[in-house]
């Protein structure tokens, strides 16, 4: 057996997130900021993960702008290509192969109860099998780093459980070479969409972005649902149903909290005053993330090479765990001769 060890002691951690449109707070709060703050301790993966992105109706032209916007919204929350490793999915194409490895021994019956899957194929007449098989994908993606850690939103945690599930069963068949890796959830939990959906969604077109200009965020704001009861000013509002107050909750000063909650259940702060405090909350988070998002703008020949670099330094550990995997199942046939 192949010598796979990583080459330093530090865990592994593997993340991705999907060129589907513009980078928003839920995609901060409930996987960036620790995307982040993870690459000091581990040896970080990032990937942009474009073949799970053409299951979206997006239009294939726009892909390889959304892919590019996507990498600009890494580098400007924090990533540093220094201390960790972003690249394009489909640069690496390792992951594919090892995704049919793992078809052959992941459960067909547990795929259809992914909650993620029943939700969209809700909305077709026929149901595409990469729908089914999306988290199989995901799990070659992360297993074929070998990762130890996978810090995702919440929405995530049944897919990863999906990916334990594999490298348990494929270990089971042809010995032990996958860990079972930990998802790492932030307690914020799932961030709600500005429409009420019980989730903020790049496909749901129901975000706040996070390189969006103060005009763009201020028209999104005003525009999000508030509590359904609380239709004149006077009327007094209910925060724990509000839309409006979670986003407090996660980004204004915790020391206004309680003043936030007071005035809108005594109905002292009308809606529109309240969003406005939440508008320089928001602003105060995202303006930074602005200022460097600008520069890669200007410069995204630095940010190709930064993800050709990247899918270089990733490709080489994948051939590596691939070859491995192929000679267990005996996809190796010179070894015969
Ligand atoms: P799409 O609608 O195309 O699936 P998305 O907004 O769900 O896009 P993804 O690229 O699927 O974004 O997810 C990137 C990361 O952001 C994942 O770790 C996911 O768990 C996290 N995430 C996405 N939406 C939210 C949310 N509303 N709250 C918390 N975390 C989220
Ligand atoms: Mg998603």
């Amino acid at each position: 057996m192949k010598d796979l060890s990583t080459s330093t002691s530090r865990k592994r951690v593997l993340s991705g997130i999907q060129p589907t449109g513009e980078v928003h707070l839920g995609n901060y709060l409930g996987a960036l900021r620790q995307w982040v703050h993870m690459q000091d301790e581990y040896e970080c993966f990032y990937v942009i993960v474009d073949q799970h992105a053409i299951l979206g109706d997006g239009d294939p032209a726009d892909l390889p702008t959304r892919t590019i916007d996507t990498a600009i919204s890494l580098l400007s929350v924090g990533l540093d290509p220094e201390k960790c490793t972003i690249f394009v999915q489909s640069d690496v194409p390792e992951h594919l192969e090892l995704q049919w490895l793992f078809n052959t021994v992941a459960p067909v019956g547990d795929l259809e109860r992914m909650t993620q899957y029943k939700d969209k194929a809700a909305k077709y007449d026929s149901i595409p099998a990469g729908l089914l098989n999306y988290p199989v994908l995901q799990a070659a993606d992360i297993l074929i780093y070998r990762a130890n850690a996978v810090p995702v939103g919440e929405d995530q945690r049944q897919h990863l459980e999906m990916t334990r599930d594999i490298a348990r069963k494929w270990n089971a068949r042809y010995g032990e070479l996958f860990p079972e890796p930990d998802a790492i959830i932030p307690e914020v939990g799932r961030v709600i969409g500005l429409d009420g959906d019980a989730k903020m969604s790049k496909s749901l077109k129901n975000t706040i972005g996070i390189l969006a200009d103060e005009e763009e965020t201020w028209s999104r704001i005003k525009g999000a649902v508030t509590d359904p009861k609380r239709i004149r000013r006077e009327d007094p509002g209910r925060p724990e149903v509000c839309n409006v107050y979670s986003l407090h909750k996660l980004l204004s000063n915790p020391a206004i909290i309680p003043d936030i909650k007071e005035q809108c259940m005594t109905a002292q702060r009308g809606c529109v005053d309240c969003k406005r405090i939440l508008f320089d909350s928001i602003i105060d988070v995202i303006a930074p993330i602005r200022k460097k998002a600008f520069y890669y703008q200007q410069h995204t020949d630095e940010v190709c090479d930064i993800l050709k670099a990247g899918a270089t330094r990733a490709r080489s550990i994948a051939i590596d765990t691939l070859s491995e995997a192929r000679d267990r199942m005996g996809l190796n046939w010179t070894s015969a001769l």
